[in-house]
């Protein structure tokens, strides 16, 4: 069993457009956007990132902006649910805030204790606020959502699968432990986490595959502190049977990625070197950053990417 995970690091999903995108993690969530760059694969495409005030690992939100892509489809095999920690008693305000700016699918309940506003994204996406005591990670108040009421980071995931085993297998190999079960859900901590430290496994026999598309998580990411620790996780992965891609470089991060048993695309990133490595931290996310390899196209981007 591995101990060099120490919860989530981002999670990374594809939205439709850009500024749509854009204004609701900052306006509507108050999230900071720390990182204004292009995915590497496809450099005419957004990668935003939304967190924290520098973007700590188990804060960052990240989202593929394919003008125009079509809605995804809910299924199995997926990340269902994002949820962000906010402080106990902050609900009411989070349902007043999310309706004044229109957000009306609304709908509290209570899962393993704990109080939960669920809502849609502009897209479909499945997220939910939960109340939790004492998350002292500090929060961005700079997007006019105050210390008492702003999202403090990623509380956890929830995966839908057709068959939890397997999964629930990997993220114990991966270092988590079964910590609670409810109502066909079982839940998996990692002890000494960042605080984005639960994973829910949500068993769904009957339900087909998700198609992605707008709306849909494309990955979820791991966190580890560095290179090294990386290293040790993709051999002991590859050790097991995983097929992981070389370690990647990402600018912010280095990323390796693997494919898991129930479907969802998994990453382990480092928390070094963070998103303050090409920016000053008063200014984090306003300019717009390139990979090195698509430098050469800034005019031509700056120009024909939507304005955010
Ligand atoms: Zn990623």
């Amino acid at each position: 069993m591995l101990n060099q995970i120490k919860g989530l690091h981002h999670v990374t999903s594809m939205a439709a457009n850009a500024k749509t995108n854009n204004n609701f993690f900052t306006d509507t969530l108050g999230l900071r956007r720390v990182k204004k760059t292009v995915n590497f694969d496809a450099p005419d495409v957004y990668h935003l990132y939304y967190g924290d005030e520098v973007g700590t690992p188990g804060s960052v939100m990240t989202y593929f902006p394919f003008p125009h892509i079509a809605r995804g489809r809910p299924g199995t095999g997926e990340v269902g649910t994002t949820v962000f920690s906010v402080p106990q008693g902050s609900l009411t305000y989070w349902g007043n805030r999310l309706a004044a700016k229109g957000n009306l699918e609304l709908k509290v309940d209570e899962a393993f204790g704990e109080k939960r506003l669920n809502f849609f994204g502009p897209d479909g996406d499945g997220f939910a606020l939960v109340e939790v005591k004492d998350d002292d990670r500090a929060a961005w108040t700079g997007n006019g959502v105050d210390a008492d009421h702003a999202i403090r980071g990623f509380h956890s995931a929830t995966m839908r699968l057709r068959d939890e085993g397997a999964t629930a297998e990997l993220l114990k190999f991966m270092g988590y432990e079964e910590v609670d079960r409810a109502d066909g859900v079982v839940r998996l901590g990692i002890p000494g986490g960042n605080g984005a430290d639960f994973i829910d496994l949500e068993t769904m026999p009957n339900i087909a595959r998700a198609n992605l598309g707008a709306g849909s998580v494309h990955h979820i990411a791991f966190a580890v502190e560095n290179r090294e620790k990386q290293l040790e996780v993709r051999k002991a992965l590859m050790d097991t049977g995983y097929q992981v891609t070389p370690v990647i470089d990402r600018d912010y991060f280095w990323a390796i990625y693997f494919r898991t048993p129930g479907g969802v695309l998994f990453e382990i990133a480092t928390n070094e070197p963070g998103f303050d490595r090409d920016e000053d931290t008063a200014y984090l996310g306003e300019a717009l950053k390139l990979p090195t390899q698509h430098a050469h196209l800034r005019s031509y981007l700056e120009e024909h990417l939507e304005k955010l």
